[in-house]
């Protein structure tokens, strides 16, 4: 079931005209702590593993976790299991394209830090899978345990549930540097109306498919070797529990602040999410080249 969120204050579109052609749909996944199995959607669940293909262990060499010297922390390659980031199938996301013949994507990534990736943090692998074909061969239930380190825990998602949820947003970092300069006073006015900068409700930092990455930073969108600019496909945040996109069944009891800033009650804020913290309070985002037959992805990172 898809979550039930407050509407935004105002329609971006009919506010500014210029907006219209740059909503996108999103999918916001939230995560929820839970008990996902193998068949179920999720992020940093179990996922759907043929038993003849062997679990992914990460190829870097030097690779190290926040809290060591990068020398006693180090591992080698071939040594760290990857661990399970998202898991969605087709039936949970409907709108979302699969490639032919596939209707499971997963994610995973190797949870340490990796300084000779141009976008450092995670190293992240996307699989497509087929399900009916997957589960006949036989699935692994051999999983290795995530690797053991300092703050490493911070990028290995706690296993939730995922309650796939369509939204329409605009663009953040990604809005026109013209459209803001032309726009720029009206937005203030915004501000001074409503008590906030657009994005704060118009942008989702949530951990989402499709839509706008989640930057925090200034976008850096990759191309693939035959220079496609690629499409985003997944943004993964430690997402603040507050705010525009925080269902409405989550907002703390008897809380007066308008729906677009109420917070999730104080108790529930930390059993609520997968606790990943990427950077500060930054994001993973994974793209995808359509155009290229063998599907080529890639990835940037940022931090706030
Ligand atoms: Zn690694
Ligand atoms: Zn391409």
């Amino acid at each position: 079931m898809p979550r039930r969120i407050p509407p935004p204050p105002f329609d971006m579109a009919e506010l500014a005209p210029e907006f219209a052609s740059l909503a996108k749909e999103t999918t916001l996944l939230y995560p929820r702590s839970g008990d996902p199995g193998v068949r179920h959607s999720s992020m940093g669940g179990p996922l759907l593993w043929p038993i003849d293909e062997p679990w992914p262990y990460c190829a870097q060499f030097g690779h190290w976790a926040y809290g060591t010297d990068g020398g006693a922390g180090s591992s080698e390659p071939g040594a760290v299991p990857m661990v399970p980031v998202v898991q969605l199938f087709a039936r949970d996301v409907p709108w979302l394209e699969f490639p032919r013949g596939k209707d499971v994507v997963q994610l995973l990534w190797c949870a340490l830090i990796h300084d000779g990736d141009p976008a450092g943090a995670v190293l992240p692998k996307l699989y497509w899978r087929n399900e009916a074909e997957t589960v006949a061969a036989g699935l692994l239930h051999d999983v290795p345990a995530p690797h053991e380190g300092e703050y490493v825990d911070d990028l290995v998602p706690r296993p939730c549930t995922v309650c796939p949820t369509p939204a329409v947003e605009y663009p953040g970092y990604d809005l026109p540097h013209e459209l803001l300069t032309s726009l720029g006073p009206r937005l203030e006015e915004l501000q001074d109306r409503f008590g906030f900068w657009y994005t704060e409700v118009a942008s989702a930092l949530q951990n989402k498919v499709g839509g706008y990455p989640a930057w925090t930073q200034s976008p850096d969108w990759p191309h693939c070797d035959q220079g496609h600019r690629m499409e985003h496909l997944f943004s993964i945040t430690g997402e603040p529990a507050y705010g525009r996109w925080l269902p409405l069944d989550e907002h703390e009891p008897g809380t007066t602040l308008p729906t677009w800033d109420a917070p999730a009650a104080q108790d529930a804020l930390d059993a609520i999410g997968p606790e990943l913290e990427i950077g500060d309070a930054g994001g993973l985002y994974v793209f995808l080249c359509r155009q290229c037959p063998d599907l080529p992805y890639a990835h940037r990172h940022d931090c706030h």
